[in-house]
């Protein structure tokens, strides 16, 4: 297959082109480089760099790489707490790049694509766990543009035929088995990176946000899914759609959920180091438990995670963190 990877200089789609070109796929990459690092881009992808938000610059991609299979769109900013400050940057980035994105796609006729979507979209869920057509009431910006994102590819769909699939991730984490690749951004908000600076000395402790949450320790519960896992879940989701498959949606999770303060446990564990906590209040937008049902992915599009113990999960995050204390910059 040939695939164009927007966004794949970025955490998740820097896996998911290593894992592309491990099974034998041609990749083209697409990406700004605002939070992506070229020092991620695979060897042997063609990259071009490029905003989607400008429509020259993805049309000169388009116009000039022929025989494009299906195109997978990470390119999107990701932090919830950055999207509770600055929520026009997201609409901007994540609803305007998007736009501009299917705009040059219906006019190169290219009729497939997968794209990043949230456990996000769900806000404070019904029950546990979430299943996809649970309702949708983000508690946060970044869930609220991929919401909007993923009703903007609904309805481009049945003007123009072009068929999308939907990933819901939960909470990505984890590094290339190699080492080579791992979870850098600048800053840094996400929970186990965070942990694990912690642990190597860049960090002096980590801040659990949250103590008084509805759990049974009183802190914020999600389901870690490893990067890799979610590379493949996108392979697996161009190839349904190019056998036919209809548009659809699915969650990406493990099943299992684990709290913050589990985490740092395991983490402790698996590093062997200490690693110094200090309790503050909430974090805006926080939901206090999610927790995937990863059924239909499973069923449907025959996915399964491989990664599915949390203390390996960590381990893969920590032979990148021990090995590159400042992310890409160590390279
Ligand atoms: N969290 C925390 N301290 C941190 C970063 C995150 O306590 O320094 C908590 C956060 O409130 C949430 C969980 O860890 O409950 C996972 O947060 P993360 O930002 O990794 O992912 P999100 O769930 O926001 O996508």
């Amino acid at each position: 297959m040939k695939i164009l990877v927007l966004g794949g200089a970025g955490y998740i789609g820097s896996h998911t082109v290593y894992r592309l070109i491990e099974q034998g796929n041609e990749v083209v990459i697409f990406d700004n480089l605002e939070t992506g690092h070229i020092e991620a881009v695979h060897p042997k992808a063609k990259f071009y760099k490029g905003d989607l938000r400008n429509r020259v610059e993805i049309d000169a991609v388009l116009d000039k790489e022929n025989g494009i299979d299906a195109v997978i769109h990470f390119a999107a900013n990701s932090l919830v707490g950055e999207s509770m400050i600055n929520p026009l940057k997201y609409y901007d980035n994540n609803l305007c790049g998007t736009k501009v994105l299917l705009e040059s796609l219906v006019a190169h006729n290219i009729k497939n694509i997968v794209f990043s979507s949230t456990a996000a979209t769900y806000g404070e869920p019904k029950h546990t766990p979430i299943l996809e057509d649970d309702p949708t009431n983000p508690t946060n910006c970044y869930g609220e543009t991929k919401k909007a994102m993923e009703r903007m590819f609904y309805w481009t769909q049945q003007a123009h035929g072009l068929k999308y699939v939907s990933l819901r991730y939960f909470n990505a984490c984890g590094a290339h088995i190699s080492g080579k690749i791992g979870e850098a951004h600048n800053p840094e908000t996400h929970l186990i990176p965070i942990i694990l600076q912690a642990a190597n000395g860049t960090r002096d402790h980590i801040s659990i946000f949250g103590t008084d949450y509805n759990t049974p320790d009183g802190t914020c519960i999600r389901d870690y899914i490893h990067v890799t896992d979610l590379a493949q879940a996108h392979i697996l989701a161009v190839k349904y759609l190019l056998n036919g498959g209809e548009s659809n949606i699915f969650n990406l999770g493990n099943g299992v959920g684990f709290s913050v303060r589990e985490v740092i446990e395991t983490a402790k564990k698996v590093t062997g180091k200490e690693i110094k906590v200090i309790e503050e209040e909430r974090r805006a937008g926080d939901p206090a438990i999610l927790i995937a049902s990863s059924d239909k992915a499973k069923n449907i599009l025959g996915w399964k995670p491989e990664y599915d113990d949390l203390s390996t999960i960590i381990e893969t995050a920590w032979k990148w963190h021990s090995t590159h204390l400042n992310g890409y910059l160590s390279d």
